[in-house]
């Protein structure tokens, strides 16, 4: 059984850690806000109050953080991983970021004397529950084969992607196309309703026909129809507008470098653009699905909520 050191217990960590602990193993758990630790301390996370004390004793510290800049300044802040940990920890970064923040922690790590591994996930809040997360995994080939073995508990599948920064290329072309498929969900459950359909037959004729995807499955905009979708929930956040948006810029500025036109990551980045502008970055991404709808009343959201 191995000691686990985590920076990181919002909506992906608390259940990713719950799964490492359920494992018999021991997870040392940091974050900034009080809630989410004693959320992870509830399923058995021993709570931390810094940086320097969670990476003590550990064989293995992830971050799981919302974007690169809390990544850089968890890193090399004062007090951070670099000055406390010991060079003998393995650093494994799980949250989505730029290439260049992770092209930097491979950097600053080497530097230092550390290893370091990009390991972002694909599977949701609903994946990181059930610990069948996708684990897309960038170094070199010794430490990614020793982080495959380290996540297996949280892991329904994790690759070897290829070398630094792989792992999170990886990630970032995959939620392009999540995000694109989003919009197909959002346009074809609202059009189904209009011509008729009940909403449940729909799902399951799309669920056997050519319309299914991830996001068909996982989070459909439609309540009561499956239990992972935040339309259930007034569109509360099980992966908020505002970290989407990060993710789909991150592939359209890398598109952009590269030449290539991404029109349709374009427009689900408007949209998600959009919530944000309209202060409602911090609900789920899947209320782009009001857009659909001319009149506004999309089945689930509650408007009066709004900040
Ligand atoms: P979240 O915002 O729910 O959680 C992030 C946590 O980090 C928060 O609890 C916050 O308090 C903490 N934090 C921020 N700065 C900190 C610091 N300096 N020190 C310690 N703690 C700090 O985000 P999330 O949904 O858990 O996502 C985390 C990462 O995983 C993001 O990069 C996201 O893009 C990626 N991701 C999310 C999902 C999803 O469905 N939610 C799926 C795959 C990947």
């Amino acid at each position: 059984m191995a000691v686990y050191g985590w920076i990181g217990l919002g909506n992906m960590g608390v259940p990713m850690t719950a799964n490492l602990v359920a494992a018999g193993h021991t997870v040392q758990g940091y974050d900034l806000d009080p809630e989410s630790l004693d959320q992870a301390e509830a399923n058995g996370v021993r709570p931390m109050k810094s940086i320097s004390e969670v990476v003590q004793g550990v064989e293995v510290v992830f971050t799981m953080l919302p974007k690169g800049e809390h990544v850089r300044s968890v890193f090399e802040d004062p007090g951070g991983i670099l000055d406390s940990a010991s060079t003998d920890t393995l650093l494994v970064d799980s949250s989505t970021v730029d290439l260049e923040t992770s092209r930097w922690c491979h950097d600053q790590a080497a530097e230092r004397g550390f290893t370091f591994v990009d390991a972002p996930v694909s599977g949701g809040v609903s994946g990181a529950a059930a610990g069948t997360l996708a684990f897309m995994i960038g170094g070199h080939n010794e430490d990614a084969t020793r982080t495959k073995a380290l996540v297996e508990p949280m892991a329904g599948k994790a690759f070897v992607a290829g070398g630094a920064t792989t792992g999170i290329a990886a990630k970032l072309a995959n939620n392009m196309m999540l995000n694109i498929s989003l919009l197909a969900a959002a346009e074809g459950s609202q059009l189904a309703k209009e011509l008729g359909l009940d909403a449940k037959v729909f799902w399951d004729i799309t669920s056997a026909s050519s319309g299914q995807s991830w996001a068909q499955q996982t989070w459909y905009p439609v309540p009561d129809i499956i239990d992972s979708s935040a339309a259930n929930n007034n569109f509360e956040a099980t992966f908020s507008a505002d970290l989407a948006n990060k993710d789909v810029n991150l592939a359209v500025e890398a598109g952009e470098a590269a030449g290539l036109n991404l029109p349709a990551a374009q427009l689900a980045r408007s949209q998600l653009q959009h919530l944000i502008e309209e202060g409602l970055g911090g609900k789920d991404c899947s209320l782009i699905t009001k857009y659909v709808r001319n009149d506004e009343a999309l089945e689930g959201y509650i408007q009066r909520n709004e900040p």
